[in-house]
C-alpha cells in the first residue's frame, strides 16, 4: 500500500510541522512556541503505516551510521580519518545535532540542549585529537598545557547562584553557613582530594572518562546511591547536598537519591579535581550544537549526510535497514556491512525484528527535561554578583527545583559590555523515583501547549527576576523526552551497558547512553570504538 504525504503526515502528527507553524502559532512574536526536536518524528516508529509503503530504492553501503549527532559524527569523523569515504549518516531530525542541537532568535544563536565541554584530561588523547582537528584545541605550551582558542572558553564570571533575595559569585552557597557547615565543606573536598590521590596499579586515576575504563577498585560504589555516600560520611549539610544534588541534576537530570555514588564522584574527579584543575570549560553561544558543525564541516558529508531520513526497520542478519525519505516520501532499502546506532539505544528494539534485542525494555532509563530560550529585550540583572554564564536558583524544596539558566550571549562579554539584549536558555530536569514518575512527566511535557510550558518556565524566571516578561521579545519551548541515560545505582557496572554496547548481527549501539553517562565524551569513546568495530567487521581494519 502507498503512503501519500498527506497520510503519513496525518497518522503521524506531523502536519502542523510540515505547513511550517506552531503547534501554538500567535501572530506576536512573543508568543511562546516549541522548536526543536520533533517528539511526533521519533513516535512515527511507532506507526504501521512505515512498514506498509513500498520500497522505492535500492542502495548500498559499507556502513550506515543512524543518528546525525555528536556520536553519530564522532563515529563520521572516526571512519574518515582511518580512510574510509563508503559510509552514510541518516538523521531523522531536518536539522543535525540531536540533543546538542543549536536554534537561532534574531538576537543570537542558541543551545536546545548541550551547551559545554570540559577540556579534557591528558589521558583523553583521542578527543583532545579531535579538538586539534577542529582547530578548537590550538597547540601546547612548554610544560605541556594545551591551549584553545579563546573565542571557546568560557568568558568570565561563570557561575552565580540565587539565594535568599540575592545573587552571590559561585555555585556553593556560603553566605550565612554556620561553622559546621563550612567544616563538612571542607572536609568534602579533603575526602575529594583524598580519591584523587589514589592511583591504579597502571599509575592512571581510579575515574575516568570514558567511564567504562574507570579502575575496577571503587566500582563496587555503583550499588550506593550518592545520596547514601554522603550519609555514610556524615555529610547532612544542606548547603553541601544541594550543591551536589545540583551536580547531579545537571549533569545526569537525577536527584542525589537517585544517582549512583559512583557516578555522583566521578563528576568531580573524572577530569582532575574541580578545585584545582586549571583546564577550561569550553562553550559556544549556540552550546555544544556549534561543536557537532565544526565536525560536519571537518567530515564534509556532501549527499552522504542524509537528514529527514528515519531508519524504521533494521534486520541485522542481512545488513538490510528500511528508511523513510520524510521530505521527498520515498521509502529506500539500504544493504550495509556494518550499521552504527548513533541513537538512542532504547529506539533500537523498535526497528529490530521482535524478540531480537536481548537488552531488556526497562533495562535503561532516561530523564526528561523541559528546555526554553528567552530572547530578553535586557539581560536579566539583579541583586549581587553580576550576569554570569551559569546563573542557578538554590531551591530548598526539592521538588520544586530548576537549574536556573546559561546565557547564549554571555561570550560576547570577553571584549565589551553585553548590549542590546539577551538570550537565556532554562534548564529543567524532570525527576522522578521510577519508571511510572518519569512517563508521567513525560505525558505532561508532551500534553502541555507551548503556553502553557511557557508559563511554567516564566514562573521558574520571575523568582529570580520579577519583571522578566516586560523584557521578553520571543520565547521557545523545547521538550526532551528521552533527554539523558540515568545513572542510577547499579546502571554503571551492572551488566546492563555491556549488553547494550553488545553487538547484535552487524548492528552496534554507540550513542551516549550506551557509555553510561550522558556527556559529550561518552557519545565521543562509544562512537569511535563502533567505528574501529565497523572497519574491523569490513576487513579495513
Ligand atoms: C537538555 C540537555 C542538556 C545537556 N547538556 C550537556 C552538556 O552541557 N554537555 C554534555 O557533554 N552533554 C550534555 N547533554 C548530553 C548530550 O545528550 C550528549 O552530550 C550528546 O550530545 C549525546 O549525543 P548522541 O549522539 O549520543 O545522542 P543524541 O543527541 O540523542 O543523537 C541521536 C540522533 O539520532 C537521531 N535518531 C533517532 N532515531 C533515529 C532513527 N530511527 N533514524 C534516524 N535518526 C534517528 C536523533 O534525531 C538524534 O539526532 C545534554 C543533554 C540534554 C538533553
Amino acid at each position: 500500500m502507498g503512503l501519500s504525504r498527506r497520510e503519513l503526515l496525518r497518522t503521524s502528527g506531523l502536519g502542523a510541522l510540515a505547513l511550517g507553524c506552531n503547534r501554538d502559532d500567535k501572530p506576536s512574536s512573543a508568543a511562546p512556541r516549541f522548536t526543536g526536536q520533533s517528539p511526533e518524528r521519533g513516535h512515527l516508529l511507532r506507526s504501521a503505516a512505515l512498514l506498509d509503503a513500498p520500497i522505492d530504492a535500492h542502495i548500498r553501503a559499507g556502513v550506515v551510521i543512524v543518528g546525525g549527532g555528536a556520536a553519530g559524527f564522532s563515529a563520521a569523523w572516526r571512519l574518515q580519518k582511518l580512510g574510509l569515504d563508503d559510509f552514510i549518516v541518516l538523521e531523522l531530525e531536518p536539522e543535525i545535532g540531536g540533543t546538542a542541537r543549536s536554534g537561532v532568535l534574531p538576537r543570537s544563536p542558541h543551545p536546545m540542549g548541550a551547551h559545554y565541554l570540559p577540556a579534557p584530561p591528558r589521558e583523553c588523547s583521542e578527543l583532545l585529537e579531535l579538538l586539534t582537528d577542529l582547530d578548537l584545541l590550538v597547540g601546547y605550551e612548554h610544560d605541556g598545557t594545551p591551549e584553545y582558542r579563546s573565542t571557546a572558553i568560557c568568558a568570565a564570571p561563570e557561575e552565580r547562584h540565587f539565594h535568599a533575595g540575592t545573587w552571590h559569585p559561585g555555585l556553593y552557597p556560603s553566605d550565612g553557613q554556620t561553622p559546621a557547615q563550612e567544616q563538612q565543606w571542607e572536609r568534602f573536598w579533603d575526602q575529594l582530594r583524598e580519591l584523587d590521590r589514589v592511583r591504579d596499579h597502571d599509575g592512571e586515576l581510579l575515574f575516568r572518562l570514558p567511564v567504562r575504563r574507570s579502575s575496577a577498585r571503587l566500582r563496587g560504589l555503583d550499588q550506593l546511591s550518592m545520596a547514601a555516600w554522603l550519609d555514610e560520611h556524615g555529610f547532612d549539610s544542606w548547603r553541601l547536598r544541594w550543591y551536589v544534588d545540583y551536580a547531579c541534576r545537571d549533569d545526569y537530570g537525577c536527584t542525589l537519591a537517585q544517582t549512583s555514588a559512583f557516578a555522583g564522584l566521578h563528576h568531580f574527579l573524572a577530569r582532575g579535581l574541580e578545585d584545582t584543575r586549571e583546564d577550561p570549560l569550553l562553550t559556544w553561544p549556540g552550546g555544544n550544537g556549534e561543536l557537532i558543525a565544526s565536525l560536519r564541516a571537518r567530515v564534509d558529508l556532501g549527499a552522504r549526510l542524509k537528514t529527514d531520513h528515519i531508519v524504521y526497520a533494521i534486520d541485522p542478519e542481512r545488513g538490510q535497514l528500511r528508511v523513510r525519505d520524510l521530505a521527498s516520501e520515498r521509502s529506500i532499502s539500504i544493504e550495509a556491512q556494518a550499521i552504527l546506532w548513533a541513537a538512542p539505544r532504547f529506539l533500537l528494539r523498535h526497528v529490530l525484528p521482535r524478540d531480537r534485542d536481548p537488552l531488556s525494555a526497562d533495562a535503561l532509563t532516561y530523564a526528561p527535561w523541559l528546555v526554553a530560550n528567552l530572547e530578553l529585550r535586557e539581560p536579566p540583572g539583579g541583586v549581587g554578583a553580576t550576569l554570569a554564564w551559569d546563573n542557578v536558583p538554590i531551591i530548598e524544596n526539592p521538588a520544586a527545583r530548576n537549574l536556573g539558566y546559561v546565557v547564549a550571549t554571555h561570550q560576547e562579554g570577553r571584549d565589551r559590555a553585553i548590549e542590546g539584549g539577551a538570550v537565556i536558555t532554562y534548564y529543567q530536569p524532570l525527576v522522578a523515583d521510577d519508571p511510572a514518575g518519569l512517563a508521567q512527566h513525560r505525558a505532561h511535557l508532551l500534553g502541555s501547549d507551548a503556553r502553557g510550558l511557557s508559563e511554567q518556565v516564566l514562573g521558574a524566571l520571575e523568582h529570580m527576576h520579577p519583571g522578566i516578561r516586560r523584557h521578553l521579545s520571543a520565547l521557545h519551548v523545547h521538550r526532551w523526552g528521552h533527554a539523558m541515560i540515568r545513572p542510577v545505582p547499579g546502571h554503571l557496572f551492572g551488566g546492563a551497558l555491556e549488553l547494550a554496547r553488545a553487538p547484535i548481527g552487524c548492528v552496534r549501539a554507540c550513542a551516549t547512553d550506551v557509555g553510561g553517562l550522558p556527556l559529550f565524551e561518552e557519545a565521543f569513546y562509544a562512537a569511535i570504538d563502533a567505528a574501529d568495530w565497523a572497519l574491523d567487521r569490513i576487513g579495513r581494519a
